[in-house]
């Protein structure tokens, strides 16, 4: 596929994140107005509900596009997600003969404020990277144990908390939490010393199921994707996480970009699952290419310093599709609603250099990662900003994932003071 050409020259330019191709979803206020659906192309955003007020774009269901989340449009479901991103096309296309009543939708990405895209129904996070499995296994089991011995099997995962979910730009605090003493020392309550990230994308489910779906059924109910990163206090969580594994250690925070990308922005660029090294159960079989080419980077930038990427991968180095992961998800019979997100798991890349978290950069602590500016890094620091960032490259266009940005600030003095 080629660039789809807008009359928004802006949505043409080399290495635009939304050219017409891509038409990703979030939630914008603007001048006072209350927060309502917007798309990204170029440089603006279509303000969807005056789009659809001013009669220019009138799908099933409507009105969909006023709500302060994109939920309804998901509930409408695949056949509404394709008549939009049809209906777009031809109102920013090249040519299109309602331009200027378009035109006067647009609101300029500058100055627009971003809000949550949707309503979190529930967050489900996995850990499908083989890589990562293997690093964090390695450390915290050593090498021979460190692919638990269901990994190959299924798409191990945990029912986190949709409460955490955080939009982009919003600060995430330094917590507290009961972590392992020296040797048998008592436990103690203080702040997390090793606070860290996950790079991972979060699929959004746009339809309900009720019973088990088949990987085929679990695609079709995706709707987009989004960047996410799952911030995560390594030494809460390796006190607490046997058996039921991870809870206060993935309590803090978990930030998602602003912009959905649309899983029909994705098509162009599925690619096939790596080589499987143990046949999967029927129900784990995928009846074509599950996966995606989106390179990954991870930036840190230190208080009133320069940027250094840390980590360069790509979503395509994993094990499990969050198509198996929703399937596997459905197995038992939980019904999934519009709305869930569902992480991948840190996204790891079988090389040094392509890690998804700074417990695997920096080895556990024990080798610090060096920065551009000459600082180092074992876990992130008080002040840090962290940015996630995606993209697919087609021919001669992107499709990119927006901005997926945190900063870190310091543990409160006393988290109980009142
Ligand atoms: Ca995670």
């Amino acid at each position: 596929m080629a660039l789809m050409h807008s009359w928004l020259e802006s949505a043409n330019a080399p290495g635009c994140p939304f050219p017409l191709n891509n038409l990703p979803c979030g939630v914008f206020s603007h001048g006072g107005a209350a927060p309502r659906c917007g798309v990204a192309i170029g440089d603006h955003i279509v303000d969807m509900a005056a789009l659809e007020a001013a009669g220019l774009i009138v799908l099933d269901g409507a009105p969909l596009f006023g709500a302060p989340s994109w939920n309804a449009v998901m509930a409408a479901g695949p056949a509404v997600w394709r008549a939009m991103r049809g209906r777009l096309a031809d109102l920013l296309g090249e040519g299109a003969e309602a331009r200027a009543a378009v035109e006067a939708c647009l609101v300029p990405q500058d100055g627009a404020v971003m809000h949550m895209p949707f309503r979190v129904a529930g967050f489900t996070d996995f850990y499908a990277s083989r890589q990562h499995a293997f690093n964090v296994g390695t450390m915290f089991r050593g090498p021979e144990n460190a692919l638990p011995p269901n990994w190959l099997h299924l798409p191990i995962g945990y029912n986190g908390r949709a409460s955490s979910v955080a939009v982009s730009g919003r600060d995430v605090r330094r917590p507290w939490g009961q972590v392992k003493g020296p040797d048998d020392a008592a436990p103690r309550f203080g702040p997390s010393a090793r606070f860290d990230i996950e790079l991972e994308l979060g699929a959004i489910v746009g339809q309900p199921s009720d019973g088990p779906v088949t990987v085929a059924e679990a695609d079709a109910m995706i709707f987009g994707y989004v960047l996410l990163n799952d911030w995560s206090a390594r030494d809460i969580q390796a006190w607490e996480y046997q058996p039921l594994g991870p809870f206060q250690g993935k309590a803090t925070a978990t930030t998602i970009g602003a912009w959905i990308v649309m899983k029909d922005a994705l098509e162009p660029f599925r690619v096939a699952a790596p080589a499987r090294e143990k046949p999967l159960l029927p129900y784990l079989t995928e009846p074509g290419p599950m996966f995606y080419d989106i390179a990954l980077d991870v930036a840190l930038t230190p208080d009133g310093g320069t940027e250094t990427v840390i980590s360069r991968t790509n979503y395509r180095s994993m094990y499990y599709s969050a198509a198996q992961q929703l399937a596997h998800h459905t197995s038992a019979g939980c019904r999934m609603e519009v709305g869930d997100l569902l992480g991948t798991g840190t996204i790891s890349g079988a090389e040094p250099g392509s890690y998804g978290s700074l417990l695997e950069m920096s080895w556990g602590g024990k080798e610090p990662l060096k920065l551009g500016d000459g600082g180092t890094r074992s876990f992130v620091a008080d002040g840090d900003t962290l940015d996630l960032r995606g993209r697919c490259i087609g021919e001669g266009y992107e499709i990119g994932f927006g901005e997926c940005r945190a900063r870190v600030l310091p543990a409160l003095a006393d988290p109980y003071a009142r």
